[in-house]
């Protein structure tokens, strides 16, 4: 990962900031669109941030017809992906099973399914004595209907930052890790990056750093109105296959899966906590394992004495209106961001960074630039396009 076309001092024409999966997917597009000496830098190792915490859950069931089909290309480019990549990535479409408490989320439950049948996904309205039928193990009771598609999926998220990572490397892209910039210069048309191995020229920047893409966006003059957000999740000992779909109950934010390798993998949110800086912090807590030990044996009693083997938390980047946040940034020409992806970037890298490099290569923009571009917040038009994403867990 570390070939030699690029040294500090060198000029990347582009230097992504950051080799999470959407770093990595945008990196590697931007190679396969014919672009030359790109460079992706990281502080940590491969997977280090939120893209090797997640809980690999990829879906198509949203609210808007945007993300409803922006999600319906990126299953499919999921779909291919360990064949195109050659890396194992542990997909399994058992589908996605949403169950609501309340009248309110069984009407908005009801709305979005009539959208997402228009978009030919094949979700389907239930009462809970179908998820039950889905789900044996489920208690039911505590819900008033459930929605259902069973093209939904799971899969294991290091292989997909692998297999972008070799990809890319594969076709000249530089990827430096251990390395943080740690501040941003211009430098007549270009910018500096400054890194503990000597400043790097850039010809443009994509800041695709996740949660510390305010704190990069600073180091380059500009602002950034998403804030990371403390998310845990566990994992159980492998258990004989039994859950199908990825349950998700949309009232808590409590999700559960069964990996392909047996686990339980799922995560509920707590309250957030007040003090700002504490949300970055990547430890584990005592109390997220209380209330997801309690929610998941409510949810599935059988589950009682399963063992918990592993547990870890990582940032969710949360913009103001839930929405990601992409393109140019406003009085830092040249300077791209791609952040604000909350709990879906993982699912969303492919197809976000399929459309950001074909952007950055010069073809028309799809439409989420300007649905999610960052200037909503400033001059008064969010929520962007009078569409706001109700479907986000946690
Ligand atoms: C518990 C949890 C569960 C989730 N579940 C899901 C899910 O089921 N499905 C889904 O789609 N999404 C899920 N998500 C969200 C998903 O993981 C993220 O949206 C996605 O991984 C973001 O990818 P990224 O590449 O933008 O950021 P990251 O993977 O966080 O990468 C950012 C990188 O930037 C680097 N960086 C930061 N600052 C600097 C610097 N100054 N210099 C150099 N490098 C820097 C960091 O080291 C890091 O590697 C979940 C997230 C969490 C925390």
């Amino acid at each position: 990962m570390t070939a030699a076309a690029v040294r500090p001092g060198d000029v990347a024409e582009v230097a992504v900031i950051g080799a999470g999966v959407m770093g990595l997917a945008i990196a590697y597009n931007l190679a396969a669109r014919g672009q030359k000496r790109i460079l992706v830098l990281d502080a940590h190792h491969l997977a280090w941030g939120a893209s090797g915490r997640n809980g690999g859950g990829v879906r198509q069931q949203w609210s808007t017809e945007m993300n409803i089909r922006l999600m319906q290309e990126s299953t499919e480019i999921c779909a291919h992906f360990a064949e195109e990549m050659r890396i194992n990535v542990w997909m399994r479409r058992g589908g996605y099973l949403f169950l609501a408490r309340t009248q309110a989320a069984a009407d908005r439950m009801a709305r979005n399914v009539t959208l997402q049948n228009q978009c030919d996904l094949p979700t389907r309205l239930i009462t809970p004595a179908d998820a039950r039928e889905l789900v044996p193990e489920l208690e039911v009771s505590p819900f008033v209907a459930a929605c259902y598609n069973p093209t939904d999926a799971v899969v294991f998220p290091w292989p997909f930052v692998w297999g972008y990572a070799r990809a890319a490397a594969k076709r000249g892209v530089q990827i430096r890790t251990g390395l943080p910039v740690t501040a941003i210069e211009r430098r007549g048309d270009d910018f500096a990056l400054a890194t503990p191995a000597g400043p790097i020229l850039a010809g443009r920047v994509v800041c695709a750093s996740g949660a510390w893409s305010p704190a990069v966006a600073r180091l380059a003059g500009g602002a950034l109105p998403d804030r990371p957000v403390r998310h845990e999740i566990l994992s159980t000992e492998p258990l004989k296959p039994f859950l199908k779909p990825m349950v998700s109950d949309v009232e808590t934010g409590l999700y559960v899966s069964q990996s392909l390798r047996g686990e339980l993998v799922g995560g509920v949110s707590l309250p957030e906590e007040p003090n700002p800086e504490r949300q970055v912090r990547l430890g584990s807590r005592l109390a997220f394992l209380t209330r997801m030990a309690r929610g998941l044996v409510a949810l599935m009693p059988r589950l009682g004495s399963v063992k918990v083997v592993r547990q870890w938390a990582g940032p969710y980047d949360v913009s103001p209106d839930g929405n990601p946040i992409v393109g140019e940034l406003a009085g830092v020409p040249g300077f791209y961001v791609v952040c604000g992806f909350g709990g879906h970037g993982f699912m969303m890298a492919p197809v976000v960074a399929r459309h950001y490099a074909a952007f950055l290569r010069g073809e028309p923009p799809h439409p989420f630039f300007e649905a999610w571009r960052a200037a909503r917040f400033t001059d008064g038009t969010a929520p962007p396009g009078g569409e706001r994403e109700d479907l986000i867990i946690g």
